[in-house]
């Protein structure tokens, strides 16, 4: 029986996670140009899935989730690391239901998904997990994010082309930044 190319990837990953020394507890991905190559409040409903486990718009636009990031979410579940959402969209519903449309919201345990400050979004996000800061790994592709975050003791990640979104070299230099910060 052959196995397909993105189980291939999923095992890659496998071991090059096993191969860290410290992984993080949780892992905190923001929605827009970091998970799914488009902003949420865009999209025009209803949405309806296609073959190849994506979906389009009302008007036909690919609502497509970046090619790495389903490897990625099914590696983090298969290691016990929690899943969390944190996004500012003004479409907070909609974004809900896109991730159904995509199978992709049973890999998270927490949601933060309204229009506020990134802070408030982490605040929540510790107090509902009761992971500490420390142990958190997050990935956005807003700079600003990123600086106010990373004051919190959280490992951040800077997607800086948003045209790749969370790729699986940025989720691996994320991991190895986060292992090397904590084995000093
Ligand atoms: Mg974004």
């Amino acid at each position: 029986m052959s196995s397909t190319r993105a189980e291939c990837e999923g095992d890659g990953l496998s071991e090059f996670m096993q191969s860290m020394k410290v992984l993080p507890k949780m892992v905190v991905l923001n929605l827009d140009y970091t998970v799914w190559e488009l902003h949420v409040d865009m999209t025009i409903q209803p949405f309806r899935s296609d073959k190849k486990g994506g979906a389009v718009d009302w008007h036909g636009h690919k609502l497509a989730l970046f090619p790495d990031v389903r490897t990625i979410m099914t590696a983090l579940q298969e290691k016990g690391i929690k899943l969390a959402a944190a996004s500012s969209t003004t479409d907070p519903q909609t974004s809900r239901q896109l991730m159904a449309v995509l199978k992709i919201d049973k890999f998270f345990s927490h949601f933060q998904i309204f229009p506020t400050k990134k802070f408030k979004h982490f605040k929540n996000i510790q107090s509902a997990s009761g992971v500490e800061y420390k142990d958190m790994l997050f990935f956005d592709n807003m700079e600003d994010n990123i600086s106010d975050i990373t004051t919190l003791g959280v490992t951040c990640f800077y997607i800086e082309d948003q045209a790749g979104g969370l790729t699986m070299d940025r989720f691996k230099t994320g991991l190895e930044q986060f292992s090397h910060k904590h084995s000093q």
